[in-house]
């Protein structure tokens, strides 16, 4: 299986400690199988792999993972970014109603969402009303009507008397699409979600349609609905609807078959929009908010994998935790030294909240380490690697002079290494505190 190979590159690459271009290459070919598996697009594939080679090769080496483990964690992170990041939720208008008009190919499942999303709606104390728009198919207002009596959703259609199957409801999508917006205002109803037609192929005449409906009524909301299972064909039908109607969101459809969505990621790098549903099947409730994280585990199918780097991450940073609260704990004299592995750790995560959030008693650090951004930690980084070993574990010893060969060391004034020294002086008087278990009533400390 992939995860085996990967497991196999993985032990080639562990330990060598520093990532090299052929160690990249061995896992971005595993990266490209799996995302072309996944049906992504070539050219998407082809261009996704180039930015992950670019950012493997300036990345800094984590002690936590190993390289090939470094590289997928980085995959995984441009995919969720490129997927959207976070989920992203309908955005209401500040004046209802909120319009939102479905756009997509024929058979997408367009009419399907409509009555699911309105169900949706419904259950978060909306009061949605359904807009027929689709005139162009037998049947497709009889659809709409069928699944708006699901969710309990009133549809408005200016042709209800459409008797056989065979028969095509006549009349203008775009003044339906109009009254279909003035009724939900005399009705009050907040929301409206217009279904619209589609044909097999792109095709400029109903993308016009689909335009016009969105211009007549200013549709808030466009939602490009697209079947997972569409594979190469994603990125040319969806930069077509993005030209031609503009939308705001995908809705990734049939993800309950065993397509993988690399449609998902096709969509989203070509047009930039946010995927934000997800269909898995015909039922009313086979429909959930889009997570770009999950989605990403499906698109690599590697999560053990990616469940392995969260693992070794966690237990990475615990140790590092436990290590400085044992430290604490034996009333150890803290050194410039542990004060640098602190400051890099923060780098590292972004925010120490994490290793705080690990030491019982810790908080009042917080507002200590927020004084540093990646800047000052760079700046601090060097000034105490101009220091001398000595220097570092007892920095009592830094004198006048030192200060002085310090400071031209490491490229920044004396001011500076002054400043470094009084802040080392107050976290260390805080971490015997905390040893003692004085952490109430902390005094804050003063900013730089
Ligand atoms: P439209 O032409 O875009 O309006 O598509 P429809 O809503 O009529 O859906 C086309 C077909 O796909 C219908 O048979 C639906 O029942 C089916 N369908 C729609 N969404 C899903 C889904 O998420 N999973 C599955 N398995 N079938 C779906
Ligand atoms: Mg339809």
């Amino acid at each position: 299986s992939l995860s085996d190979r990967l497991t196999a590159t993985f032990k080639n690459l562990r330990g060598k400690g520093k990532l090299t271009e052929a160690d990249i290459d061995g896992t971005a070919r595993e990266i490209r199988r799996a995302l072309l598996d996944a049906d992504v697009a070539v050219p998407v594939v082809r261009e996704f792999i180039g930015r992950i080679k670019e950012r493997a090769m300036g990345a800094e080496v984590s002690e936590a993972l190993n390289p090939g483990q470094q590289v997928v964690k980085i995959v995984n992170e441009e995919l969720v970014g490129i997927l959207g990041g976070q989920t992203r939720e309908l955005q209401f208008a500040k004046q209802p109603p909120t319009i939102i008009m479905l756009a997509g190919l024929q058979g997408a499942g367009k009419t399907t969402l409509a009555g699911k999303l309105a169900f949706h709606l419904k259950n978060k104390g909306h009061a949605p009303l359904l807009v027929a728009c689709d005139l162009q198919r037998p049947n497709a207002v009889r659809q709409l009507q069928v699944g708006g009596e699901r969710a309990n959703v009133p549809v408005y259609a200016p042709h209800p008397g459409v008797s056989s199957e065979a028969e095509v409801p006549t009349g203008d999508p775009v003044a339906v699409a109009r009254d279909g917006v003035a009724t939900a205002r005399e009705k009050l109803h907040d929301v409206v979600i217009i279904d619209t037609a589609g044909r097999l192929g792109v095709d400029s005449e109903l993308m016009q349609q689909a335009a016009d409906i969105k211009a007549a009524v200013g549709a808030h909301e466009t939602l490009f609905v697209i079947d997972a299972m569409i594979g190469q064909d994603a990125v040319n039908t969806a930069q077509a609807f993005n030209e031609g109607v503009d939308f705001t969101g995908v809705v990734l459809t049939k993800l309950d078959g065993d397509a993988r969505g690399g449609a998902a990621l096709s969509v989203a790098q070509v047009t930039g929009k946010p995927v934000m549903y997800a269909s898995t099947g015909e039922g009313l409730k086979d429909f959930e908010v889009f997570h770009p994280d999950r989605m990403a585990r499906r698109i690599l199918d590697m999560g053990d994998v990616l469940s392995l780097i969260e693992q070794a991450e966690a237990s990475w940073d615990k140790a590092e935790a436990e290590k400085m609260a044992k430290k604490f704990a034996d009333q150890e004299d803290f050194t410039l030294e542990d004060f640098l592995s602190q400051m890099q750790q923060l780098k590292k995560m972004g925010s120490m909240k994490k290793l705080l959030g690990m030491m019982p008693g810790a908080q009042g650090m917080r507002q200590q380490l927020d004084q540093f951004d990646d800047a000052s930690i760079g700046r601090i980084e060097a000034i105490i690697y101009s220091m001398t070993p000595h220097e570092r574990n007892a920095p009592k010893i830094i004198n006048g002079s030192r200060r002085a060969r310090i400071a031209k060391g490491s490229g920044v004034h004396v001011s500076e290494v002054n400043m470094l020294l009084e802040r080392f002086g107050q976290a260390q008087k805080m971490m015997k505190k905390m040893a003692g278990g004085g952490m109430p009533g902390m005094p804050g400390m003063p900013g730089g």
